[in-house]
């Protein structure tokens, strides 16, 4: 029986051991926190993932936890709507619910080891699912394998109340974003993105807040009154990091998967759901090939899509918070408004 050390016990570490043949390998997960992150926030699950937790069987539990998108709308920073689009396929669960219910897939034969992890486990393979800082990532790809700190930062919570009237989308400004999404249980979650010079680390949420309630006192009236509800202990501050672009993610003996490999920026909505697939993939060619040719499938499988979502995924966060070039982004925006009317 291999032994596989899995190096974080997020989203990419627990599908990953939900999914790894118990009969086959010996699973450890190192995961340095024992509970679950304070504040709630919520995640996007677009369809390829939701086959991913399909796979894990817990596909109709997420369903039950969490709440459809229905209709998504584009606007400007003053709420004025650009655009209207379905998106009936897509389910925005908790981080905290997801968590929970990866949980319950992992068989009780996984090991647990809690506490940082500071040097590779020994292991016939070792996992880094150890998210953006991925220590695995730097021990093995080197230090120039660091991430890279974004000038963005990105405030996110849930409010104990209904998106308000005509208010749900997300609004691009100068230089700004701000999104009101429905969130389980009738809830609302909201985010908001722009450059800011706090942190990286030590970030005060409050002072974060009184910064973001002052740059959107403009008069999108549903940002104003989601603003007014949030409270500093409800509210994540964190400045955006991304993953270096990498050629490969597996070497003897050591893989990557979820943000380790490619953690990206948020505005495609699209970490967690890689991370899922990633997962999924990795386990079931673990579960059917040798450990050398399993390894070497999983990154050609995958490296491709994950590093143009990467990419991608960085030019949607320039458009979305584009500064000077903002008056003629609205302009095409318009245009194409009126184009498909
Ligand atoms: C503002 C924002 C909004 C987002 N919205 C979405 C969305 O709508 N949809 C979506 O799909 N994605 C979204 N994402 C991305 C998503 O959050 C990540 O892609 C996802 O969390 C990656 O999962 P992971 O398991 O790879 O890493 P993580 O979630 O970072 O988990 C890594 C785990 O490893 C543990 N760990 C780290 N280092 C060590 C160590 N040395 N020893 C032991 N344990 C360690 C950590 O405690 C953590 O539990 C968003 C991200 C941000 C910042």
């Amino acid at each position: 029986m291999d032994a596989v050390s899995v190096v974080g016990g997020g989203i990419a570490g627990l599908a990953l051991a939900a999914r790894l043949d118990p009969r086959r390998f010996r699973v450890t997960i190192h995961e340095r926190r024992e509970e679950l992150p304070p504040v709630e926030t919520s995640l996007a699950m677009w369809p390829e993932a939701q086959q991913a937790l399909d796979a894990l069987g817990i596909l109709p539990d997420v369903r039950t936890a969490g709440s459809r998108f229905g209709g998504v709308a584009l606007r400007d920073g003053s709420g004025r709507v650009f655009l209207r689009g379905q998106a009936p396929d897509v389910i925005g669960v908790s981080r905290a619910d997801l968590l929970r219910l990866l949980e319950t897939a992992v068989p009780a034969s996984a090991a647990r080891a809690y506490g940082p992890v500071r040097s590779l486990p020994e292991s016939d393979l070792v996992v880094g699912a150890d998210g953006v800082h991925s220590r695995v990532r730097r021990a093995v790809w080197g230090e120039r394998s660091r991430a890279r700190l974004s000038p963005y930062l990105a405030l996110r919570g849930i409010l104990d109340v209904p998106v308000p009237p005509d208010a749900g989308g997300e609004y691009w400004g100068r230089g700004q974003l701000f999104g009101i999404t429905p969130a389980s249980r009738g809830r609302t979650y909201w985010y908001a993105s722009y450059r800011s010079d706090l942190g990286p680390d030590g970030i005060d949420v409050g002072e974060a807040l009184a910064l973001t309630r002052e740059r959107f006192s403009g008069p999108a009236a549903g940002i104003a009154r989601v603003l007014a509800s949030a409270a500093p202990g409800q509210t994540l501050a964190q400045r955006i990091w991304t993953a270096p672009p990498l050629r490969r993610y597996a070497t003897e003996g050591a893989v990557l998967v979820g943000d380790a490999a490619h953690g990206m920026t948020p505005n495609l909505g699209r970490g967690a759901c890689e991370a899922l697939i990633d997962a999924v993939t990795l386990a079931d060619l673990l579960n059917s090939r040798p450990l050398r040719n399993a390894l070497q499938t999983y990154s050609r499988r995958r490296l491709l899509r994950t590093q143009a979502l990467r990419a991608a995924s960085s030019a949607m966060t320039r458009l979305a918070l584009a500064d000077r070039a903002q008056p003629l982004r609205d302009g095409l925006f318009r245009l194409a408004g009126h184009a498909g009317r």
